[in-house]
């Protein structure tokens, strides 16, 4: 029953946010999940579901992208999608953003999910059926206050996507990005308790808010179905107008 019934997925930084949102949609819609997080995802309005599983992972960790796919295989027989959710914003400009919170930002953002995806691969290629979805941003597209390190690495999941697009549509594999505009999450929090970033999100913000993480877990969602099939390197912007204003 449900869209994705059948379907296996992973799902990273599924603790909060976006990811937990997504994990929440995919299981609605049917599927099971392989939920990883640093921290231990928990789902109490769906306890007792044999459909999730939950493991406590850091994706930058050598071992990480076998163990995750693996738990996935051995806890439901296949890999279908893979959610490269878990991501970081440590703000900084071109003036103050330190080399380490560069590289720090590089590993979880763009190079954790290169290797999740190159160990996921084997198993939608054998099943000549794949979805890939990156978490890109609006930053993905344009430059932002104190973003040097985050817009970069937003921008690159913009070109590793299309990337993947070209190289996997002859498996029938898709790759999409989402490209969320501020969503209230444990990410964007800290930055709106500042009124005047509250202000210009919601000024700059056709809709007039910021959205809500089930409003991009919707997306990513449809992404993952037999019907988005023909939508391979795409952004899909889910910002409100902010990218249209
Ligand atoms: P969040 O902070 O609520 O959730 C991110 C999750 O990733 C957390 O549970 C965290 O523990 C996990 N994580 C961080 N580092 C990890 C690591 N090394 N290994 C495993 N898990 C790790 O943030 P969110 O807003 O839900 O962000 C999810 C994704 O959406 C990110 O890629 C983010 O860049 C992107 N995004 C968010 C917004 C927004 O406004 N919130 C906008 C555009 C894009």
């Amino acid at each position: 029953e449900g869209a994705l019934a059948n379907r296996i997925a992973i799902v990273t930084g599924a603790a909060s946010g976006i990811g937990k949102a997504i994990v929440e949609a995919y299981h609605g819609a049917g599927a099971r999940i392989l939920a990883a997080d640093l921290n231990l995802p928990e789902f109490p309005e769906l306890a007792g579901s044999d459909r999730i599983v939950t493991l406590v992972a850091d994706v930058t960790a050598e071992d990480a992208p076998d163990k995750i796919v693996k738990a996935a295989i051995e806890a439901f027989g296949g890999l279908d999608i893979l959610v490269n959710n878990a991501g970081i914003c440590l703000p900084g400009s071109i003036e103050d953003q330190s080399l380490a919170s560069w590289e720090k930002t590089l590993a979880i953002n763009v190079t954790a999910p290169f290797r999740l995806t190159q160990a996921a691969l084997p198993h939608m290629k054998e099943k000549g059926w794949g979805r890939i979805i990156n978490l890109g941003s609006i930053m993905s597209d344009f430059g932002g206050p104190f973003l040097c390190a985050y817009g970069m690495s937003k921008h690159a999941m913009a070109g590793f996507t299309k990337s993947l697009a070209v190289d996997l549509g002859k498996y029938g594999i898709t790759a999409n990005y989402l490209q969320p505009g501020s969503i209230w999450t444990g990410m964007s929090k800290p930055f709106m308790e500042d009124q005047s970033f509250l202000d210009y999100w919601n000024t700059k913000t056709p809709v007039g808010r910021l959205g809500e993480p089930e409003e991009v877990a919707a997306p990513a969602l449809f992404l993952a179905t037999d019907e988005a099939r023909f939508i391979t390197g795409a952004g899909i912007r889910i910002c409100g107008g902010a990218m249209a204003s």
